[in-house]
């Protein structure tokens, strides 16, 4: 790693409107990237369809609303399914099926009992230790971490709430030992103990441990949630940056709103008031508030007078919870995209996405160009003027700052793919061991349990109810061949079939069986 160069390019250009190609060294921009855990792409009132819904109607984000309005709304931004591997391909601009950090991390070298028992399928010895900084640890990805190429140049880089991009006991577990000079309440846990200040946030709580959220205990015993606790942090430690002349890269990432549903009393009334499920209208409650937080954030860069030249990424890291743990009918909660978290179909994978940039983005505009969340290594990056970068791993994201621009993306019709040879535990439509490609309007689905494929038109068909593999299966092989080189090249790990012993398929090898 070397040869950083923190002179901001200009040649960005937009501020100036000119084609002025000289290197002019201007401050670096501050970099926010606000995720959030399991939101997904209905739970508010900005609407990512070309229609309001009546989700649209029940979740109320005034702040998102006002992001939206300063900035861009991308309608077709992907994670993965669940969440270690959309973190890990955030830090690392790495694909999962290279990375191989699949499926969601727990304990060090512990492999889900689910994944150990399964009927049919013997899952393949994944990355389960998560990200490492450290070359030759065991059952980890060895990458350069995005905020440690930040740090190296100048950046003060914060980390608050969730990390669970390494394994607890395991190296990659602290935020710190990836490039983030701090670190608040980010451990390997994918989840807190408790969202109450009144429970110490899980802490003292024996069954409770692995899970209870580190760093807060000056709001211990008060009656405050853990998305505000956060929220306060997060601001004082712009504020050290602020004092220290230092440009910041914030990763606000918040617990909110994974399990456990937890009633935020801010907000929960007025959602129960409507009559809706008691923990809908939890959930509910919990969406304003981190909506809450980013407003607060927001207010915290103007009064600062830090808006005009911080860029504020808005992101969650997979679909909505829909198969488990929420009122009403399982699957529904993401419509009109079906199914949830933990699936490929669309409500397991498309994401709300916001980004504002003043003077360069676009106010009030709207992408319906598609990326994919490891595209956001490359483009941070190029925001921060950082070139001539050396990682470790070759990166497969692309900047997507053509988009930003208002532009189309160089690469025309560019394939994104999915990889997820693992076991996530509920069952679904589009949940199972599966790879995926998606090109242009066209998604193709392949199954690892039985070698299956489906294929969707997404501009057609956006919530997948129409299988088209019998009615274009010229369609069918194209993608297929796609999706096979590509797992081909990356070397992908399959599972095994128990009953053969033969291991999966590449997809375009299970359509010559028909
Ligand atoms: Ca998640």
């Amino acid at each position: 790693m070397k040869n950083y160069n923190i002179i901001y390019l200009l040649s960005l250009g937009i501020l100036l409107g000119a084609c002025d190609t000289k290197k002019i060294e201007v401050a670096p921009p501050n970099i926010i990237v606000f995720l959030v855990d399991d939101m997904g792409w209905q739970d508010t009132s900005v609407p990512f369809w070309d229609k309001e819904t009546p989700f649209n109607r029940r979740y109320q984000t005034p702040n998102m609303e006002r992001l939206a309005s300063e900035g861009m709304k991308f309608t077709q931004a992907y994670a993965t399914p669940v969440c270690t591997p959309t973190r890990v391909s955030l830090m690392t601009g790495m694909n999962a099926a290279r990375h191989r950090v699949t499926n969601w991390t727990s304990a060090r070298d512990k492999i889900h009992g689910m994944e150990k028992n399964h009927p049919a399928l013997q899952f393949p010895i994944w990355n389960m230790n998560g990200l490492s900084p450290v070359i030759g640890d065991s059952h980890a990805v060895y990458a350069t971490p995005l905020p440690e190429l930040l740090k190296q140049a100048g950046y003060y880089t914060i980390h608050v709430g969730k990390a669970h991009f390494g394994a607890r006991g395991t190296i990659g577990e602290n935020p710190i030992n990836l490039g983030f000079k701090v670190n608040i309440g980010g451990t390997g846990a994918g989840q807190p103990g408790s969202y109450l200040g009144t429970e110490n946030y899980g802490n003292g709580i024996t069954k409770l441990k692995p899970w209870a959220v580190p760093d807060l205990n000056e709001y211990f015993g008060k009656d405050i949630f853990l998305t505000e606790a956060l929220t306060l942090e997060a601001i004082k430690a712009m504020d050290t940056a602020v004092t220290n002349k230092k440009p910041f890269f914030l990763y606000m990432a918040h617990y909110a709103v994974h399990t456990p549903i937890m009633g935020d009393d801010q907000f929960l009334q007025k959602y129960l008031d409507t009559g809706i499920d008691s923990t809908e209208a939890k959930y509910a409650s919990m969406i304003e508030g981190m909506d809450q937080s980013l407003g607060n954030i927001m207010d915290y860069l103007t009064k600062k007078n830090l808006d005009k030249n911080t860029i504020i990424l808005f992101m969650s890291d997979n679909g909505g919870l829909s198969a488990v743990a929420r009122g009403g009918e399982k699957h529904t909660h993401n419509k009109p995209l079906a199914s949830g978290k933990g699936s490929v179909r669309e409500g397991g994978i498309r994401e709300p996405m916001i980004v504002k940039w003043p003077g360069i983005v676009k106010s009030n505009s709207v992408s319906d160009g598609y990326l994919i969340i490891e595209d956001f290594y490359p483009t941070i990056l190029e925001m921060a003027g950082i070139t001539n970068v050396e990682t470790v791993q070759k990166i497969d994201g692309i900047s997507f700052m053509p988009l930003l621009n208002g532009e189309k993306m160089k690469e025309k019709d560019r394939p994104l793919f999915w990889h997820y040879p693992n076991e996530w535990g509920p069952s679904g439509p589009g949940i199972g061991a599966s790879s995926v490609v998606r090109k242009g309007d066209w998604k193709l689905i392949y199954y690892h349990i039985d070698e299956r494929t489906e294929l969707f038109d997404l501009k057609e068909d956006i919530g997948e109810q129409h299988d088209l593999v019998a009615s274009n299966p010229e369609k069918v092989r194209e993608l297929a061949t796609v999706l096979s080189d590509y797992l081909q090249t990356v070397n992908a790990q399959m599972p095994i079939h128990k009953n053969t012993g033969l291991k999966v398929s590449l997809p375009i090898n299970a359509l010559k069986q028909y």
